[in-house]
């Protein structure tokens, strides 16, 4: 992620952040929204309804633990932004963001053996947010502009990703001076360390989890890998932080670390999938699982290896081949919910890839939740696609505005709102609602330009509908004034 920073326009009178006082929560939120904008756009920016729903949910847990504990003041927990940013990378790396954004790559994903040892990560980076560290090295740098400081961030995390091209992304000399000292003091590691691990025991992930991220961070180093761990990088393994971690090892005995689950195994297997959707992994993937023999694997391992198998032929088109191992992983994880369900969700993605909207349909049906249960982001998001497509766009409609109403901050529901709207023939709806894509992912000015494309047609349109036009014009004016305080916060 932050690979791409896009060119950020000087100025002359820089606001300051306060006269050395720490930033107020709706400054930190702000940068954190500039930060969040610049990551949208970042081509390795990916928003997977899967993988975001697994961390999310861990994410989630997490939260309602730190609140318990009385580690998350109320104002931040209110005001921030909570959101869970997903990068395509393969390396191992998790960042907390301003205003509580929190960047996780697919690497993190993929070599972590268990939900607890991620958990362990987030909650890590979540104390750096609840205990405002993140606030206390930017105010060392509140005679930076916002701008500016929102660079150096952008410019920090793409040096981190890509060590090779940092020179390019660094915006000036002046960022570069100071770029050094974003980084969290020892003091900082330590307290997020054990402020993390009681969040995460509380929430209930074993806390052997943490033990066990630690323990692949120090083979890592051990092998000096930070190039495909940037995590070790940020967060070095101090002598203080392994024997902190040793004593909490001690405490929890010589119990054997959590066994891996297949749920865990298969959505591994889709981050790995996803972060290297080349050819050559595609074919690997499938090669793999021809050669595997299940004998000498455990069932969790074998539902990775078949996961990957379906998304590998999928991507190289090889539909009868994952349909195959798909029929493998369903006889495999019956009895288990959470991998069932997972392979429900993968059964109707591979339905849609090969034009087959009906099966898709079906399948989805199939594991719609109980009555009163809450639709979850995949299945909405595969059931619309499937809906829009064979005649139920207007049903697909209403199930996206139903999810919209409480989350108007969730880009693709908007993008699939639009698909179903243009389905029905109804164009005003569907630019409108293009124009929440961009609001969403906080782009004003592309939102500015679709609805004034959807004011053009209302107006020369012959059968206008007068309520969605009065609606554009209402946020037209809303978003026209959000760009002048982004203007002005320069
Ligand atoms: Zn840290």
């Amino acid at each position: 992620m932050a690979q791409v920073l896009a060119p950020v326009a000087a100025q002359t009178a820089l606001p300051s952040l306060g006269d050395g006082a720490e930033m107020s929560i709706s400054a930190e939120r702000r940068l954190g929204d500039r930060i969040a904008r610049e990551l949208y756009r970042d081509p390795d920016y990916i928003d997977d309804a899967i993988l975001g729903e697994y961390v999310q949910g861990i994410w989630l847990r997490l939260m309602a633990a730190a609140r318990q504990r009385g580690e998350l003041p109320p104002e931040l927990d209110q005001r921030f932004a909570w959101d869970v940013v997903l990068g395509r990378e393969r390396s191992v790396n998790a960042f907390a963001l301003p205003g509580g954004y929190m960047g996780v790559h697919l690497g993190l994903i993929a070599a972590v053996s268990s939900e607890d040892e991620l958990a362990s990560v987030l909650a890590h980076e979540l104390s750096h947010v609840t205990q405002r560290h993140i606030v206390r090295i930017i105010s060392r740098q509140s005679n930076q502009a916002p701008w500016l400081l929102g660079a150096m961030i952008l410019g920090a995390l793409a040096a981190a990703s890509n060590p090779g091209a940092a020179g390019a992304m660094i915006v000036g000399g002046q960022a570069a001076a100071v770029q050094g000292q974003l980084n969290f003091s020892r003091d900082m590691e330590r307290e997020a360390d054990r402020v993390g691990y009681g969040v995460m025991t509380q929430a209930g992930f074993d806390a052997r989890g943490f033990v066990g991220m630690f323990e692949k961070l120090q083979q890592a180093n051990r092998f000096n890998d930070t190039g495909a761990f940037p995590y070790l990088r940020s967060h070095p393994l101090t002598t203080e932080r392994i024997a902190d971690m040793q004593s909490r090892q001690q405490l929890q005995g010589q119990a054997a670390p959590p066994q891996l689950t297949m749920a865990h195994a298969m959505l591994a297997a889709r981050a790995r999938m996803l972060a290297n959707p080349e050819v050559d992994s595609l074919r690997a993937a499938l090669l793999s699982a021809q050669g595997a023999t299940a004998a000498a694997m455990s069932p969790a391992q074998q539902a990775g290896v078949y996961y990957a198998a379906v998304l590998g032929a999928m991507g190289l088109r090889e539909f009868e081949q994952a349909q195959r191992w798909l029929e493998r992983l369903q006889a495999l994880v019956r009895g288990d919910a959470r991998a069932a369900y997972q392979t429900r969700m993968l059964g109707a993605e591979l339905a849609l890839a090969m034009a087959n909207p009906r099966r898709a349909s079906e399948l989805l049906a199939a594991g719609t939740p109980e009555a009163g249960q809450t639709v979850t982001r995949p299945l909405l998001f595969l059931r619309a696609r499937a809906w829009t497509q064979t005649g139920q766009a207007r049903e697909a409609a209403e199930q996206l505005q139903v999810w919209l109403a409480s989350r108007p901050r969730d880009a693709q529901a908007w993008q699939l709102l639009s698909a179903a709207y243009a389905a029905q023939g109804q164009t005003l709806r569907a630019v409108r609602a293009e124009a929440e894509v961009h609001a969403a992912r906080l782009d004003y000015a592309a939102a500015r330009d679709r609805l004034r494309a959807a004011q053009e047609l209302a107006r020369q349109g012959p059968n206008v509908d007068h309520i969605e036009a009065s609606i554009i014009d209402t946020r037209s004016r809303e978003i026209e004034s959000l760009l002048r305080e982004q203007a002005l916060e320069r």
